[in-house]
């Protein structure tokens, strides 16, 4: 049953070989035997309880396709009444008191929440080893990280825990770790999916998207995903689309970019390789290649680690031990109640990139460091703006290695130059995917597809084909 897509699932309830509680059940038992660490929290009452009003629904005939199908939510989401910790001891005691959009829209959907998904702290991080909650496992080898931040969520779709999963995507967080566990991710276009209670990262860059086995089911949890909402200023007001609908189509005549600068050194040559065969296939399938560029690809790293610290250090002062969140004991007096409660309540990389971004924000170097990289930020839309006047997709690995043993990259900026191929879909704020491309030492590798603005559809589809013709996506961890 486990290893059935969100699809196939939904035809099974509708013809009842099983019900939504059975089905719930089945994953809170393997959740339950699991030794991954996907789940930061498990809400086996709510799920059962949002199982049977499901089956009761589907009993009435009122059920939406996605009517009882189970999810693992990243920790990040604010649920109403749930904690919602962002993997950090700052949030620990932190119970939402309001749903996020994205968990209200799930919700209104009948889908059931399994539980709250392990993640980097506050998401920072590129292996979910930052989180307050220990480290994740990668499901094909638990030596391995499963990437962050959102590895619990990628590992609980690749590990069976369960069928989907929702992710956010600052720098790579959804597509990394879904490249790193072998099952599919997509980052949707800046302001397509409200980020209305998603706890902020760096705002100009945060985008909330699925996490799944297959294109298909990402089409499916897309729909409910996306929308315009009048309680994020950002999102936009762009028409959605039904994004399970032209999935079908045919990608004959598509025109891929191959940037030079994405298969340049410190790409390992097998990832290469295993990405390059599935160029071909796309070739195979009627695409066409082109040779691109994409000049400004190098000042990705140092532009994002200027924005996302500069961002994040403004978004985390409201963590000030007053309001929400950890209070350290007897305070001396206010400056020690805030001095405190944040050293206490905040792990190393977030203190790292909360004092690099007070640092680049601070009145003397404002131009040198935050305007400097804003106006990078620029120069990399204007040359993927160029690129896509040429080709309908960009393709090139997802992560320059296969997942890597826990504990082994021990400097910072050693785990920043992994984030080196997604980063500049953030800063463009154009939509990306990770779709399974193989295997290198029998761990998967990811092939990564970026789209022009709003070409969600366009990109399902394209991956849909790629998953109609292979079997990636289909192999599963023993
Ligand atoms: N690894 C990147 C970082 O640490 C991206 C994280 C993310 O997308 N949330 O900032």
């Amino acid at each position: 049953m486990h290893n059935k897509t969100i699809a196939q699932l939904s035809q099974g309830l509708k013809n009842r070989d099983f019900s939504s509680v059975e089905l719930t059940q089945h994953y809170l038992q393997r959740i339950n035997s699991s030794n991954l660490n996907a789940f930061i929290s498990v809400t086996a009452d709510l799920a059962i309880e949002q199982a049977r009003a499901a089956d009761d629904k589907i009993a009435q005939g009122k059920a939406n396709i996605l009517t009882g199908i189970p999810y693992a939510h990243k920790d990040i989401f604010c649920t109403n009444g749930v904690k919602t910790s962002a993997g950090s001891k700052m949030l620990d005691n932190f119970i939402a008191p309001y749903d996020a959009s994205v968990s209200h829209n799930l919700n209104q959907a009948d889908l059931v929440m399994l539980g709250k998904a392990n993640m980097d702290e506050f998401a920072m991080g590129s292996s979910t080893e930052t989180s307050y909650y220990g480290a994740t496992l990668n499901p094909w080898d638990g030596k391995k990280t499963p990437g962050g931040s959102s590895g619990g969520s990628a590992a609980a779709v690749a590990g069976r825990l369960a069928p989907c999963a929702t992710g956010t995507d600052t720098g790579g967080s959804i597509r990394q770790p879904a490249s790193l566990c072998g099952i599919t991710g997509l980052k949707p276009t800046y302001g397509r999916v409200s980020r209305y209670g998603m706890i902020a990262y760096a705002s100009s860059l945060d985008q909330a998207g699925p996490i799944t086995q297959t294109a298909q089911d990402a089409a499916l949890l897309l729909n409910v995903m996306a929308g315009f909402d009048e309680k994020d200023s950002t999102s936009s007001q762009q028409k959605t689309q039904d994004y399970s609908a032209n999935l079908n189509n045919s990608i004959k005549g598509l025109t891929i970019g191959l940037p030079k600068e994405f298969f340049a050194d410190g790409l390992d040559d097998d990832v290469a390789t295993k990405v390059l065969a599935a160029v071909k296939e796309f070739e195979a399938l009627g695409a066409t290649v082109k040779q691109i560029s994409l000049p400004n690809s190098a000042y990705a790293i140092p532009a994002y680690y200027i924005v996302a610290p500069c961002e994040c250090s403004s978004n985390l002062s409201r963590m000030d031990g007053v309001r929400f969140g950890h209070r350290c004991d007897n305070p001396k007096d206010l400056d020690d109640l805030y001095l405190s409660s944040r050293t206490e309540g905040f792990g190393e990389e977030v203190k790292r990139r909360i004092m690099i971004g007070t640092y680049a924000l601070s009145a003397g170097y404002y131009d040198a460091y935050y305007l400097k990289a804003q106006k990078i930020r620029h120069l990399i839309s204007d040359d993927f703006k160029a690129a896509f006047a040429d080709v309908d997709v960009i393709m090139g690995p997802v992560s320059p290695t296969i997942a890597w043993d826990l504990g082994s990259i021990k400097n910072p900026v050693d785990m920043y130059l992994a984030d080196i191929y997604t980063l500049s879909a953030n800063l463009a704020g154009l939509p990306a995917m990770s779709i399974p491309a193989g295997f290198s030492q029998n761990l998967p590798v990811g092939l990564q597809l970026i789209g022009n603005y709003w070409s969600e559809a366009k990109l399902l589809n394209i991956a849909h084909q790629f998953q109609q013709a292979t079997d990636h996506h289909q192999q599963t961890p023993q």
